[in-house]
């Protein structure tokens, strides 16, 4: 059984509601935040997964994922031996390339050549260089968890979704198994029980908050809260791992990205709804990635992502009113192309906490971004790496003037200096919404582990967690495609662990 909260939760006294709204949109929803999220569809790196394996997590390298990538996928093009060792063509998650914005992806090309930056197009185990942005997208329509996954399986008898339901706590009988779930549904109180075992799905941010409030935690925490200990598992909601970013805004010369003309003409929308295609069948987001190691260390395995993307030049919403317009400029009726800075193995990690014992009142959030001083270096450098690629003779050919956007509150540090962009970063920088690894597996010997490498929650029974939280470490690409990957693996050790066939990958 499946079931999907109400969007707009009643917050209980006390809580915050503008931050309870901005995490109801974050993809509570059915399919959760692959219905409403930028669609850009990346792996990540090889090399993260054989990282997931080193620290004890047996079957997650590269090797043993790489087939769970391949079934999920439904890559919308030609077959080629190259593609073919890599990329899947017949699973349910349809994939396809941006088509559109010839002009910004020749000038694109031409700055990889001009800097002599690999291209790559096949997501092989390194995705070190620029490439084109995969899609979860078939013919202009989204392909969601919910399309993809739900959909083909609406009418098995063994499914319900409930949606507008709320998962207030995992049940536990007296010998910690998992029994159950109790759940709220028009204002009342009801329980499903499990016959064989229960799997909690609920996202990064909520799923360590469902633990702790069915007394999965750490303990102090929870007997603080009211809650009684079922399980003292420090590492619950600790570990959060994030990515974070921030925008940089370019003026472009017309027609080399979508401009607010565009997204204002009646014209955009006549020819979506009936062809699927114009601007409102590409993102608003990813066109290209420019994946980079500038930290040292294994030059294959990259630290930023330094990515192109298509947007008109809108404040962004984490920033204060003065800032953005420090930073767009005014008139913001010209075109713009963004890039952004996207940090993608922060040394610094957050926390996801209770604030009470009430579902209602949500969880709190602490990113701690930068707390490891590394990690703001970092993202100096990546601004610097920025600059070189838009430099190029090839994107100047694009580019306009461009205004003085400094942000004056930065400027006693001096032009251009460390200091002078460290401040920058601290005033624009922003999360990517890849929250992940609140409730991480690893092998019985690291104590802040919350489920094994088979994905089965430490000192109680029958509870099985299959999302983001799992992931030991955040993983050098955005999220979606590495949990749709975990999401099938785990398909697959439930199956076993329950004595079905399971279909033979290798
Ligand atoms: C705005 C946004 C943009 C993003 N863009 C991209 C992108 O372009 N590419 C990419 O790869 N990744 C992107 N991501 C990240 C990606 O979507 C997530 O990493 C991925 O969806 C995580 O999947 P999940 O199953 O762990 O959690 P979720 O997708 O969050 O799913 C959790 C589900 O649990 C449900 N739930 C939570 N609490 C309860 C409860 N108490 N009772 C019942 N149900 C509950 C939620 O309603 C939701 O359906 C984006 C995310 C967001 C929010």
């Amino acid at each position: 059984m499946f079931l999907i909260p109400s969007p707009h939760p009643h917050p209980s006294p006390g809580a915050s509601t503008s931050s309870w709204k901005n995490i109801a949109y974050f993809g509570r929803v059915i399919g959760g935040a692959s219905t409403v999220n930028g669609m850009a569809f990346v792996r990540g790196s090889g090399y993260d997964f054989d990282s997931w394996k080193d620290l004890g997590n047996e079957g997650w390298d590269y090797r043993s994922v790489l087939p769970y990538f391949k079934k999920l996928e439904n890559y919308q093009a030609e077959r080629t031996p190259s593609l073919e060792k890599y990329r899947g063509f017949a699973g349910p998650v349809s994939v396809s390339q941006v088509q559109r914005w010839g002009k910004l992806r020749s000038a694109i090309k031409a700055a990889a050549a001009e800097l002599g930056v690999a291209f790559n197009t096949v997501g092989g185990k390194s995705n070190i260089g620029i490439s084109w942005a995969d899609l979860a997208v078939k013919n202009g329509v989204r392909s969601s968890a919910s399309e993809s996954y739900l959909r083909p399986a609406a009418t098995r008898s063994n499914l319900r979704v409930l949606t507008r339901a709320t998962v207030t706590r995992i049940i536990f009988d007296e010998q910690k198994k998992a029994r159950g779930v109790e759940y709220t549904f028009n204002g009342q109180t009801h329980r499903v029980v499990a016959t064989k075992e229960v799997v909690l799905s609920a996202g990064a941010l909520f799923t360590p908050q469902l633990l702790m409030l069915s007394g999965v935690g750490p303990p102090q925490m929870l007997t603080e809260r009211g809650i009684e200990v079922v399980s003292a598992l420090p590492g619950v909601g600790q570990n959060l791992d994030n990515h974070p970013g921030f925008v940089m805004h370019w003026r472009v010369k017309p027609g080399v990205t979508i401009s607010i003309k565009d997204i204002f003409n009646p014209k955009t929308y006549i020819e979506y709804n009936s062809k699927r295609s114009g601007v409102l069948s590409g993102p608003f987001g990813t066109i290209a990635h420019n994946f980079v190691n500038l930290g040292g260390g294994n030059p294959d395995w990259p630290d930023l992502n330094l990515p192109w993307t298509l947007r008109p030049s809108v404040p962004t919403p984490n920033i204060d009113k003065k800032t953005n317009v420090q930073l767009i400029g005014l008139p913001v009726l010209h075109d713009t192309l963004t890039t952004r800075v996207v940090l993608m193995r922060p040394r610094s990690r957050g926390l996801v906490s209770l604030r009470s014992a009430d579902v209602a009142d949500p969880p709190l959030i602490r990113n701690n971004f930068f707390q490891d001083p590394y990690d703001l270096k970092l993202m100096v450098k990546g601004i610097r790496e920025t600059f070189r690629v838009m430099n190029t003779s090839a994107m100047r050919e694009i580019l306009l003037p461009q205004p003085d956007t400094s942000l004056k509150a930065c400027l006693r540090y001096g032009r251009d200096t460390d200091g002078y962009w460290e401040c920058f970063v601290r005033h624009v920088v922003g999360q990517d919404a890849h929250h992940c690894c609140t409730a991480k597996m690893s092998p019985p010997t690291d104590p802040m582990g919350v489920v094994s490498p088979r994905l089965l929650v430490r000192g109680v029974s029958g509870l099985r967690v299959v999302d983001a939280s799992v992931m030991p470490h955040v993983v050098s690409a955005n999220t979606m495609a590495s949990t749709y990957m975990v999401a099938e693996k785990a398909s697959d050790m439930i199956k076993q662990d329950w004595g079905y066939p399971v279909q033979q990958l290798y």
